[in-house]
């Protein structure tokens, strides 16, 4: 197990998190000695998707770009790691053919890109001041872009969004919106408000999305989900009534189901009450989480 590994609950996995990436936020100054390291090395990266050599995320020596088009992702066993920001690259899609290439990717490789694919994204969707309007430009080894006008400095987002399992009677409510594949139920989810506490938010979206009312809420963990910038805040909340009215603007249908039937339907076996998101989702990690006493 990972450090990163560490901070999570013993023994259960989560997608897009343990990552043997050191952050090197000091280095960060110093990314154009870096970049020279004969050590460093480029992530390759094809219109954002991963591209996957022997088990791991390719990278090829480094090429001669200006050092405002380098974002230095971190350090992996000591050499320098860095990404293009394209200045001229559209916004990342989240197409079909990535979500089969992540299903194959291993999880500690899974984190890196979710780094880097999240950091490159951000640039590309953040090319202007949000304070006066003119175009800025990458500062901090990619990890901040300058305003040269009114000098406002900005950061890389992170949205946070809780999702979670209402609790009632030993059963938990699964929900499916109409885009999902077929069969597929999974915890009901929501962005954190402005001026919300994580608490907040899972009460308020139970209620607005099936009309149960929370008890108390508990944490679980957390993931970071890059398409483009959610920090996933998995929770798991008990409801003193188990009686259901549906958003239809939000769900297609919702239903209680036992641990029984979350085990069939993580197992994918015959039958199964519901099929769960894929392994890499933080929904997937919260049913075994439930499974397990969380
Ligand atoms: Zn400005």
């Amino acid at each position: 197990m990972t450090s990163c590994g560490l901070l999570h609950r013993e023994g259960l996995h989560v997608g897009f998190v343990g990552s043997p990436l050191n952050r090197a936020e000091p280095l960060r100054r110093d990314s154009e000695r870096l970049a020279g390291d004969p050590k460093a090395r480029l992530l390759v990266l094809e219109d954002y998707h991963p591209v996957v050599e022997s088990g791991a995320l390719a990278t090829r020596p480094m090429p001669d770009l200006p050092l405002d088009q380098l974002a230095l992702i971190g350090l992996l066993d000591g050499a320098p790691l860095f990404a293009h920001i394209d200045p001229a690259a559209s916004a990342a899609r989240r197409t079909a053919e990535l979500m089969t290439l992540l299903g194959a990717l291993p999880p500690s490789e899974g984190s890196t890109y979710a780094a880097a694919r999240s950091l490159l994204d951000w640039h590309a969707r953040h090319r202007f001041c949000a304070n006066c309007g003119n175009p800025t430009a990458p500062i901090k080894a990619g990890w901040a872009r300058q305003c040269p006008a009114c000098m406002a400095e900005h950061f890389p987002r992170t949205d946070p969004v809780v999702i979670m399992l209402a609790e009632h009677d030993d059963k938990v409510l699964v929900g499916r919106q109409a885009v999902f594949p077929p069969g597929r139920y999974s915890a009901l989810a929501g962005f954190v408000e402005v001026g919300e506490s994580v608490e907040e938010a899972v009460a308020r979206e139970l209620t607005e999305e099936a009309g149960v009312r929370a008890t108390s809420v508990r944490y679980v963990v957390s993931q970071p989900w890059p398409f483009p910038s959610q920090l996933m805040l998995a929770c798991i909340a008990p409801v003193a009534d188990a009686r259901i009215t549906i958003d239809t603007a939000e769900l297609e249908d919702a239903k209680w189901v036992t641990r029984a039937e979350v085990r069939a339907g993580l197992d994918q076996s015959e039958g199964a009450a519901f099929l769960p998101p894929p392994p890499y989702a933080i929904a997937n990690s919260l049913f075994e989480a439930w499974l397990a006493g969380a």
